[in-house]
């Protein structure tokens, strides 16, 4: 048997396993071996009873003193209940509906029990625990991540008999690496990981895992980067800026000259340019970006920026053509929603250069976008995008200069991880003339009188943002219904009830992109007094009138998410106001909310993020575009992952496409990481 053979070559696997099984994504045996536990019972370590920490999962020992007789309750379902316990606590065990499982607990014998403990300190309960009789010495055992039909115990035998079936495990991981980390082989690791004998074992899988896939990571990043990595093919020469500075209606903060002299000299230098623009929301990246759009056209060049929103890029449009059309250059507008007719004309200015700055969605990815002379291309929001499309991005040129812009402050190592090596310029300085946001957080129960403020704004002529409730991940088919109706209720109440006399705008993922667009226009335009929207208006839209900023549910954001609404207002000159609202009641709500009342600064709000809640938060789920990591953890395990990044530069220096023979499985293991299919995006 070989691992790419399909998991229904394993005995006990029928069609109806495989069917359960493919749930999990489990299709072949390396799936399943790759698949690996969340987590394993220790049983050799057991807390006495009244030890056991409380809610959380463990084992405890102890002997069973009794059985009570069956009851039936509710809903025609049986309990069983065992008394137990040892000198230190009494222990009550329950069981729905399982006879077998009761019966099997015999009295006077020692057992050990693993399950959630509950209950209150003089007497514990367990409800079904797991349990095992206390004699000998016993493995530890692996808890798999589970569908419906399928158990731990199912998974663990199927993992045992492919590890008996496969003859030779190919290890993708070059040999040398191995033994310079001292990394256990792919089959010992796999031995290890799925039924390790200590916790030692453990540990020396899990470094080997958490080595390979920071390498395969790496290797992938690098090898998309060196589509770019050539010699700079779009040498630029450093031009006048003075009629483009002059043409703005203010003057730029030291911060932005110090990045665009940074920029400019990145644009003639050697190699292509692959920085980051990181600055705080409201700190003026766009007129960075857009004072490198003019060195390129001067130089004959296009550039192309790309926002994750139609509404981002439509208002990109209207920014960078204020600022460039003075000085004669075009800017174009591409989105998903521009008509077949006027796209054809579109696509025809692009192609001869006409059009000098083209602005647009992921639309400007498609394969019939082509640029006459790209020569820099900027994407706003960069987490948003995957990696994969930015090395699309790249592709359009023979090697554009590269600028992300972003307001979320990056560690190093996350940068690193998601960006592979780029330079850094940082807008640490607000444009003068803001007055900071004063946040507030409240509770429900103050709803009126916050509406009562809201009116008063309203009256003055100002504008407000509401971010309504968010739902639940729901089981439901369709979480976007769910969240539709749930803003669509909200918006009902506020109309009727709350603001009865004024303008109001409904906004959520389930309108079009022109009809979002359209929302926002009215709101822009001051056609609207309120729009009571769901998180689509996250990121980047400019209503300086805008004075307000309310969010329902506030408790349900990472911090970095809310700073990102908060900044939403506080862009013109007039006073502004967050207010938080949430009847959340934790301690945790609480300190976290209190940081977001006495700090505007997004750097201090994105450290608070990562100290306590990990980076996966700190980015929202997913929305890098990165590999989901099965193993590694980019905070904890960033000395690796230095490590691996320098490994991976090594082995491309001898073998810079990965293209030689006896590096096939590795580059296997890259494409499948980055689910390339082919490897499309690294040739
Ligand atoms: P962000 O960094 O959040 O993308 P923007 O580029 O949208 O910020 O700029 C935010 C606002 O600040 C815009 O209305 C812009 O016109 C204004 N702005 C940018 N730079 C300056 C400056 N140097 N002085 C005054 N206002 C500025
Ligand atoms: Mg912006």
């Amino acid at each position: 048997m070989d691992v790419k053979d399909s998991i229904q070559f394993l005995k006990g696997v029928g069609e109806t396993r495989a069917k359960q099984l493919a749930k999990l994504g489990l299709f072949t045996v390396e799936d399943l071996l790759r698949f690996y536990p969340r987590g394993y019972i220790d049983y050799n370590h057991p807390y006495p009873v009244a030890m056991a920490p409380y809610e959380g999962m463990c084992v405890v020992k102890a002997t069973v003193y009794g059985k009570q007789l069956p009851m039936r309750i509710r809903g025609g379902r049986t309990i069983y209940r065992v008394t137990a316990g040892d000198d230190t606590a009494g222990l009550l065990l329950t069981f729905f509906n399982s006879p077998y499982a009761a019966r099997g607990l015999e009295e006077n014998r020692d057992y050990l029990f693993y399950g959630r403990v509950g209950g209150a300190l003089a007497r514990r309960e367990m409800v079904s625990p797991t349990y095992v009789p206390a004699d000998g010495s016993l493995p530890m055992t692996p808890v798999y991540h589970l569908t419906e039909g399928v158990n731990s115990k199912y998974i663990a035998k199927l993992v045992g008999t492919a590890l008996t079936g496969c003859g030779a495990i190919t290890d993708p991981l070059p040999e040398v690496l191995r033994q310079k980390y001292r990394l256990p082989d792919l089959r010992r690791t796999l031995e290890m990981i799925h039924t390790p004998k200590n916790e030692d074992e453990v540990t020396a899988a899990r470094r080997r895992l958490v080595f390979e896939e920071l390498y395969y990571l790496q290797l992938g990043m690098k090898l998309m980067r060196s589509i770019n990595l050539r010699a700079n093919r779009a040498v630029m020469a450093n031009t006048d800026l003075t009629a483009f500075y002059n043409a703005l209606p203010f003057t730029p903060t030291g911060a932005q000259q110090r990045a665009i002299t940074e920029i400019a000299s990145d644009l003639c230098g050697k190699t292509p340019m692959n920085r980051l623009l990181q600055g705080d929301v409201g700190s003026g990246k766009t007129l960075v970006a857009a004072a490198a759009m003019v060195i390129a056209a001067q130089n004959g060049f296009q550039s192309v920026l790309m926002a994750p929103t139609e509404i981002l890029a439509q208002q990109h449009a209207n920014t960078l053509q204020g600022m460039l059309r003075p000085l004669g250059i075009e800017v174009a507008l591409l989105t998903g929603s521009v008509r077949a007719k006027p796209r054809r004309v579109l696509l025809e200015a692009i192609a001869t250069g006409a059009a000098q700055v083209v602005v647009g969605t992921h639309a400007v990815l498609s394969d019939d976008v082509i640029f006459h002379r790209l020569g820099f291309a900027v994407t706003d929001e960069q987490h948003r995008f995957g990696v994969r499309q930015r090395g699309l991005l790249a592709a359009k040129a023979e090697s554009p200069h590269l600028l992300v812009m972003s307001a979320t402050p990056i560690p190093r190592t996350l940068s690193l991880l998601l960006f592979g090596e780029l330079d850094v310029s940082i807008l640490d300085e607000l444009p003068p003339g803001r007055t900071p946001i004063k946040t507030y957080a409240v509770t429900t129960a103050l709803r009126g009188r916050m509406f009562g403020f809201l009116e008063k704004q309203i009256e003055a002529g100002r504008q407000v943002f509401i971010v309504c409730p968010l739902i639940d991940e729901s089981d439901g088919d369709s979480p976007a219904a769910h969240e539709m109706q749930a803003v669509t209720t909200y918006f009902e109440e506020v109309a009727k009830q709350f603001l009865p006399h004024r303008r109001i705008g409904l906004m959520h993922g389930r309108l079009r992109p022109t009809e979002k667009a359209q929302v926002m226009q009215q709101f822009a335009s001051g056609e609207l007094d309120v729009i009571c929207s769901t998180t689509v208006i996250e990121v980047g839209v400019d209503v300086p009138n805008a004075s307000v900023m309310v969010i329902e549910n506030a408790e349900r954001y990472g911090l970095s998410a809310l700073h990102q609404l908060r900044g939403r207002v506080g862009r013109g000159a007039a006073e502004s106001f967050c207010i938080l609202v949430s009847d959340h009641d934790s301690e945790e709500v609480h300190s976290r909310l209190a940081l977001m009342c006495h700090t505007n600064d997004g750097f201090a709000v994105a450290q608070y993020d990562l100290e306590h809640r990990g980076p996966g938060d700190f980015f929202g789920e997913r929305q890098h575009g990165l590999p989901r990591l099965k193993v590694a953890d980019a905070m904890q395990d960033a000395r690796v992952l230095e490590t691996a990044a320098a490994e991976a530069a090594t082995l491309l220096s001898e073998d810079p496409k990965l293209t030689a023979p006896k590096n096939a499985p590795l580059r296997h293991e890259v494409e499948k990481l980055f689910e390339l299919g082919g490897g499309l995006a690294i040739n």
